[in-house]
């Protein structure tokens, strides 16, 4: 009850806050504006071990010209990771490059991205954004998956539907998605409410792909996950190149990321930047309102 007052209280005054005080919240987040400040960024996590996946922030593009403009400035990036040698792939959420606009822009940007992707030798994950484009997310991963080797998708473990999702896309052989909780508000009627629930439907989930030896990107900050994920990679005896760990940059995870490491478990870091961090910060607090806690209690613990 007070959580949710406290949350509450911060949605709605982070509007109308000044960007530097927004950005002193947002900032431990995100990468900076421009792609330069996120690949420096990148170089310094994998000179620590760590693989990484770039975003630019933004979403719902409604003119053809900017969703043209923002796979561009993916497509350069594609070529700044080749050329810096960086451990590094691109994460593209379908509403910014077109989905708002045409299926068949968002599928021209795609393909664009994914011939830059297979030139430079890298790989592009398809985010999974709210409900309302489950399906069509999962025809475009479809598409994309029956000309290229290189693309992954996200499944979110709150959806009811996902365990078919899965079952129906390992038919055709083996593929390469990132599981997550989800972290869009969504109704009860699609969409289990409750954490525990959530949680055994991700380990469900998460055995799943380990008995199919479909890779997975296990994306959690939950440490009661991650101990079951250990419990479950080691029972099943799952081999270490068929799964990685994936987290938000500047998430504290208590040690846990350094344990992957020694144990030799991948460890992929999701690096957001772009000018529209403040808008895309509003955009996300309002959406969730647990993350403003998040933060709060990140404040304060530092
Ligand atoms: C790499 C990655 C990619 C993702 N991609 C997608 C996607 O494509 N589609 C989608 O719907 N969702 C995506 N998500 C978000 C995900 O669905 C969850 O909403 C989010 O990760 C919070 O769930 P959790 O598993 O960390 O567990 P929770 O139970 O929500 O959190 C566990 C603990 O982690 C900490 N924590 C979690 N999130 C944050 C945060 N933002 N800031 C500070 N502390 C935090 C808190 O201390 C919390 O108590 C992604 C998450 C990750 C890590």
């Amino acid at each position: 009850m007070i959580n949710n007052l406290f949350n509450q209280l911060i949605i709605t005054i982070t509007p109308f806050l000044p960007r530097w005080i927004v950005w002193k919240i947002a900032g431990r987040y995100v990468a900076g504006e421009t792609g330069a400040k996120a690949l420096a960024v990148v170089r310094q996590l994998n000179d620590k071990g760590y693989s990484a996946t770039v975003d630019i922030l933004g979403e719902h593009t409604n003119s053809k010209s900017e969703a043209a403009e923002i796979t561009r400035e993916y497509m350069n990036i594609y070529d700044e990771i080749s050329k810096q040698k960086l451990d590094c792939n691109i994460s593209i959420k379908p509403s910014h490059i077109g989905q708002d606009i045409s299926n068949e822009i968002l599928q021209t940007n795609l393909d664009k991205l994914l011939l830059k992707a297979e030139e430079t030798n890298n790989f592009l994950r398809i985010d999974m954004e709210n409900s309302t484009i489950t399906d069509n997310t999962i025809s475009l991963y479809k598409n994309c998956r029956r000309k290229y080797k290189h693309v992954g998708t996200v499944f979110q473990a709150y959806l009811y539907r996902t365990q078919a999702d899965l079952e129906q896309l390992s038919q055709n052989g083996s593929f390469n998605f990132r599981l997550c909780k989800g972290i869009y508000k969504e109704p009860a009627a699609i969409a289990i409410q409750r954490r525990r629930k959530i949680n055994n439907n991700f380990l469900k989930l998460l055995r799943f792909a380990f008995e199919k030896g479909i890779y997975v990107g296990i994306a959690t900050h939950d440490l009661g996950l991650l101990k079951s994920a250990y419990t479950l990679i080691s029972e099943l005896n799952v081999s270490t190149d068929k799964f990685e760990f994936q987290v938000l940059y500047g998430v504290p995870m208590s040690g846990w990321l350094e344990k992957h490491l020694k144990n030799n478990f991948k460890v992929r870091v999701y690096i957001p930047f772009g000018v529209d961090w403040h808008a895309y910060s509003i955009r996300r607090l309002k959406e969730n309102p647990n993350i403003a806690g998040y933060i709060l209690k990140d404040l304060f613990r530092r």
